[in-house]
């Protein structure tokens, strides 16, 4: 195997997700320092990392410090304290922590300000499958700074993506794939409850996978061609029909005395699109009501 190039790094938090990435890179032969709020934590890593109860000795002479806390707002006040933004000026950080675009935006500002090299990144997997072939990192920021760092920050995840110059694209897209992945687990545990309130196993329902994720898989790849064309039209169920589908999902939830709130929600948003006039259109005509309003 080729030798890699061992980085020091910094990782700043040490919950589920930072202790997963610190022994990742720990164990593809990087020299990996943690910090922990709770210093109990960042001595629990472990793998080889070495544990610092100061933050500006955690950091000293690191070449990328990689941040995983709960949310932006801890990430904040953390670096609100000028001691820190001194300890981390002239590193690269590679923002770990799940926000908005617009997080990734003033993490970006606080970076200029204090001459902090930044990279906004968005991780799509449960601490077990890091550095696994399952875990995708999405990175946005300066092409430059990604370029020089790729190599070590595949430790973390084979399938590290590039996704834009644009800081808040790798939250864009982040976000996108966790709204369907959100939205849809939803609709698979509704559909369960539903067959279970109408006395079919939901066995039955799951040993149907294949076949609603083979749909959603069509309607996806057909509504992206339809998106960028602006066309709307086909020849295979118009919007009018797949409601009348719904509306018989909502009678059902109703009549088995089960939440219909989801289906309901549904309902209202693919009726929006009929009120629209868009009823003889295909199914991912929706899509004109939901980016206009
Ligand atoms: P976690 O286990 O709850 O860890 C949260 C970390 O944030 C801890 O190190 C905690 O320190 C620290 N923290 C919270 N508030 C702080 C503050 N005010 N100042 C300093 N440190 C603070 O969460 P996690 O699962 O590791 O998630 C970390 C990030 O990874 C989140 O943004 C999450 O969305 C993202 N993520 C997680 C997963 C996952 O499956 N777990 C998947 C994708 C992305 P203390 O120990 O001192 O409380």
């Amino acid at each position: 195997m080729p030798s890699i190039r061992s980085t020091k790094i910094a990782v700043i938090g040490s919950g589920l997700m930072g202790s997963a990435l610190a022994r990742a890179f720990a164990a593809a032969g990087h020299d990996v320092a943690v910090w922990n709020r709770t210093h109990s934590k960042a001595r629990a890593v472990g793998g080889g990392t070495v544990a610092f109860e100061d933050l500006g000795e955690a950091v000293s002479g690191r070449e990328l410090v990689v941040v995983s806390l709960s949310n932006y707002a801890a990430c904040a006040e953390l670096f609100s304290s000028q001691a820190v933004a001194s300890a981390l000026a002239g590193k690269t950080m590679v923002q770990l922590t799940s926000g908005s675009p617009a997080d990734a935006r003033s993490g970006l500002e606080w970076a200029r300000a204090h001459g902090v090299g930044y990279l906004d990144a968005a991780i799509l997997a449960y601490p077990a499958f890091v550095a696994t072939d399952y875990a995708t990192v999405f990175y946005a920021g300066s092409r430059s700074v990604f370029d020089r760092h790729s190599e070590t920050l595949q430790a973390i995840a084979k399938n590290s993506v590039y996704v834009d110059e644009k800081i808040g694209s790798a939250a864009t897209l982040d976000c996108a794939i966790l709204e369907a992945y959100y939205g849809g687990t939803l609709a698979v545990l509704h559909a369960a409850a539903m067959c279970k309130a109408e006395g079919l196993d939901p066995k039955a329902f799951f040993a149907q996978k294949n076949s609603f994720l083979g749909l959603i898989s069509v309607t996806a790849d057909a509504a992206q061609g339809m998106i960028e064309n602006n066309d709307f039209s086909g020849n295979q169920c118009s919007l009018n029909t797949h409601v009348a589908a719904i509306e018989h999902i909502v009678r059902l939830s109703s009549d088995a005395r089960i939440s219909a709130r989801f289906p309901q929600e549904l309902l209202e948003n693919y009726r929006r699109a009929l009120s629209a006039g868009l009823g003889d259109k295909e199914l991912p005509a929706v899509f004109s009501t939901l980016s206009n309003s």
